[in-house]
């Protein structure tokens, strides 16, 4: 038996489990410490009883014979999938059809399990700093990475890769700097795709978050991305489904991969369970779609209270708006991780460490709006006495 070395050789600790650590450790020895936790980016708000009573319903029919259910399909329930189309794309002017349409448990497994799709020898370009997943499973797969420095000077907009990069995750709004791309910004990665025969693995996790009209919420907005692009999105920050898992990979047929996507689905993937698929699609119906604004709505005010809290304070934040998240630059002398110490110990903060998302990310840490708004007023009146 011999070991994947590539899986051995990846650090230590997951970034938030350092983080839990971390703070568990400060919590054991101040058991009596406030902390808040403004760090992960995990929703916070109950689910809308739209949502609740649809999995009820779903619950009841597992429990009667006459509405039983046992294995779906693969790619999920059709019913779901006609709902995505008619809301996420058709209203958008793109045309997908529901073959195309493949519901997950979540973005998470399909950002790693995509990666089968293409043979090991392709080379990966990969935002730095970036959501861990993309770097972690190429490192799995013993991938050459290619990184695209995202800095402040530059907005945090990456350049395009000067060699060839076979595969490119791109993730817009960003997680963690909270950037987004305009519809000529995002034109460029997929002409650049396009003359370089590669594909990008389109991140739309927090397409819910944008509200500038010139801000894609779809790669598909852009003409000749259907042959270049996979769009991976989740109900998690949308619709609060991080618990209930449930997201989407939209693998459009003009890229060639959509039946090899199909078949590796069919062999390894038995489909999302029918409960959370039931919840997901009633995040389509009128009520739904409210109840789901509301939180959403919830959140990107956080997001505002946060952003200009902090710059008041005299901190240089970036991201916040088309986003849940604010990268805020460290004061002069801490690094990130010094900087997430000094806060959990005077203040009792926990926010997430930017070098913990790659070197770039050195310099800065991340805080979530999808934190409790009380924790977030509290926070910043903590912070107020450390300035
Ligand atoms: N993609 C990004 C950029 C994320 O930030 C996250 C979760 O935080 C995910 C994907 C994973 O989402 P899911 O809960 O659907 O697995």
């Amino acid at each position: 038996m011999f070991i994947n070395t590539h899986l051995q050789q990846l650090r230590g600790h997951y970034l938030f489990t350092e983080i839990a650590n971390r703070t568990k450790a400060y919590q054991q020895t101040h058991p009596e410490a406030h902390v808040l936790r403004l760090g992960i980016g995990d929703v916070t708000l109950p689910l809308p009883s739209v949502i609740i009573e649809a999995m009820h319903r779903a619950v009841d029919e597992l429990a009667s014979a006459a509405t039983f259910r046992g294995y779906g399909p693969e790619e999920g329930y059709l019913w779901l999938r006609q709902a995505i189309v008619d809301n996420d794309y058709t209203p958008r002017g793109i045309h997908v059809s529901p073959e195309e349409v493949f519901i997950s448990d979540g973005a998470g497994s399909d950002l790693g399990n995509l990666s089968e799709l293409f043979d090991a020898s392709n080379t990966v370009a990969i935002l730095e700093p970036s959501y861990p997943a993309y770097v972690d499973t190429s490192r799995m797969a013993g991938r050459e990475i290619i990184w695209l420095p995202c800095l402040a000077q530059n907005n945090f907009y990456p350049a395009l890769p000067k060699q060839k990069a076979d595969i490119i995750y791109l993730c817009f709004p960003n997680n963690p700097t909270g950037t987004v791309l305009t519809r000529d910004e995002l034109s460029r990665w997929v002409e650049y795709a396009r003359t370089n025969h590669s594909i990008i693995l389109f991140d739309a996790a927090y397409e819910a978050f944008i509200e500038d009209p010139d801000v894609p919420h779809s790669i598909y907005e852009i003409e000749g991305a259907q042959e270049v692009a996979i769009e991976i999105r989740s109900f998690s920050k949308t619709a609060g489904f991080t618990a209930v898992r449930c997201g989407y990979t939209v693998v459009p047929k003009a890229t060639s991969l959509q039946t090899m996507w199909l078949r590796r689905q069919c062999t390894k993937f038995n489909g999302a369970s029918y409960i959370s698929q039931r919840a997901a699609e009633a995040t389509y119906t009128p009520e739904g779609k409210a109840a789901i604004q509301a939180n959403l709505s919830y959140y990107k005010q956080t997001a505002q209270i946060f952003l200009e809290g902090l710059r008041t304070l005299g901190y240089e934040v970036f991201g916040g708006k088309n986003a849940p998240y604010i990268w805020c630059r460290v004061p002069h002398g801490y690094t990130s991780w010094s900087f997430f110490d000094h806060l959990l110990h005077t203040s009792q903060i926990v926010c997430t460490p930017g070098a913990g998302f790659g070197p770039t990310g050195e310099g800065f840490v991340r805080f979530s709006a999808f934190s409790n708004r009380k924790d977030v007023e509290e926070a910043l009146k903590r912070m107020k006495k450390l300035a």
